[in-house]
């Protein structure tokens, strides 16, 4: 049916800037897609907010259609104060969660655009010393929200060893309780070929990568490579980085799995979270009337009757209990998605009570807040 429709992906990359990320999305989908980027000199920079920017393309291989939308996050990291930079990053995120739900909400169901982000990619730099405060803090913000793959910008500037202990250095991302994408587990019925790139794949990450957007000759063939006085590096050859398995992993293996994430992790999250405000609210309301004696409510969000203001809390109760209760399940598969699930999650049926309240944004600022 995908086939048939054609896919739609949409691809965040984020980190500082200059690391390579517009040109590896160049490299990754062969197209020219910042065609009209300005880049800013240094004082204009300095006054300058994150701002994020969108570009989609439709690609076509073989007959099947890609919708690709890549999303920006320049000037990350460029000025003088980066106090929560991520922030309006992690906002994106959650406004593209919110127009779903609305979209979902509404009448008509049947053709929701879907801008929820699928993955951001997070490069960290080849240059320092492992992950700086700024990554960790940036990725602390959003790995409840999206699916995060790190990735070793400008690999070509390190020696195979150096690659080794960066990627080392890399791995602590998960001491500092950080969630990046975990990729599924392999069949055990898989070949052996499929579970040997399976494990060569998942002990690559942080994926170590060359972008460019020149092609040059290297051994009487055109390859998409960088020339340097010594030699050449190409970006498809796999002894030189991980691009071609960072390439599979997105557009052919993984795909629809990190759809899925979003969809039954990412999302989820945020929905019951945006549910369990709004009935936490209508209980308030109508604590707050019965209080002032007041006999109706103007409050937009109809409530089923019948249903006591205790018992909705109870409600929420027994399904935070079987939530966590869930979460204790031995089932690898369902353990991986869990990990990512918050405390809360919610069921449609369960919840046809509540409808969004349309009137109001949904104020969402993850577990913490809550
Ligand atoms: P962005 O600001 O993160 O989008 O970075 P750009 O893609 O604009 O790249 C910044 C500079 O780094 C440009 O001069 C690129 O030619 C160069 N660059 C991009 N990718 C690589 C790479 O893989 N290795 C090296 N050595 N340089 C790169």
């Amino acid at each position: 049916k995908s086939v048939k429709k054609g896919f739609d992906f949409t691809l965040m990359v984020a980190g500082e800037s200059g690391l390579g990320k517009s040109t590896l999305v160049n490299s990754l989908f062969l197209t020219d897609l910042y065609k009209d980027r300005k880049l800013l000199n240094a004082e204009e920079r300095i006054t300058q907010t994150v701002e994020i920017t969108k570009h989609t393309v439709d690609i076509e291989e073989k007959g099947v259609k890609l919708k690709l939308t890549i999303v920006d996050t320049p000037g990350f990291g460029d000025a003088v104060n980066n106090t929560e930079c991520w922030k309006s990053v992690a906002d994106y995120i959650d406004q593209q969660f919110e127009q779903y739900f609305r979209d979902e909400s509404g009448l008509n169901r049947k053709n929701i655009q879907d801008n929820r982000v699928h993955c951001c990619l997070y490069f960290i730099s080849p240059f320092g010393h492992g992950l700086r405060p700024l990554d960790v803090e940036f990725m602390k913000a959003l790995h409840e929200k999206v699916n995060i793959v790190p990735i070793l910008a400008k690999a070509d500037t390190l020696t195979p060893s150096e690659v080794k202990k960066k990627k080392i250095k890399a791995k602590e991302i998960e001491q500092y309780g950080i969630k990046i994408y975990q990729f599924p587990d392999c069949d055990s019925d898989e070949d052996e070929d499929f579970k040997q790139q399976d494990t060569e794949l998942k002990e690559s990450i942080p994926f170590a990568v060359i972008g460019s957007n020149t092609v040059v000759e290297a051994k009487g063939k055109r390859v998409r490579g960088r020339l340097y006085p010594w030699g050449i590096v190409e970006v498809e050859n796999s002894a030189h980085c991980d691009f071609v398995k960072l390439r599979n992993m997105l557009v052919r293996t993984h795909m629809q799995d990190l759809k899925d994430v979003t969809r039954e992790t990412h999302y989820e999250n945020y929905r019951a979270h945006c549910i369990q405000s709004m009935t936490r609210m209508v209980v308030k309301e109508r604590n707050r009337n019965k209080l002032t004696r007041e006999s109706g409510t103007d409050f937009p969000i109809p409530v089923v009757p019948g249903v006591a203001d205790s018992e909705t809390e109870k409600l929420i109760k027994e399904k935070d209990e079987e939530v966590r209760h869930a979460d204790h399940e031995p089932d690898s598969h369902q353990q991986h998605d869990h990990e990512h699930k918050s405390e809360h999650n919610f069921d449609h049926h369960e919840h046809s009570d509540t409808q969004p309240n349309l009137e109001t944004p949904f104020d969402y600022k993850g577990d913490e807040a809550l």
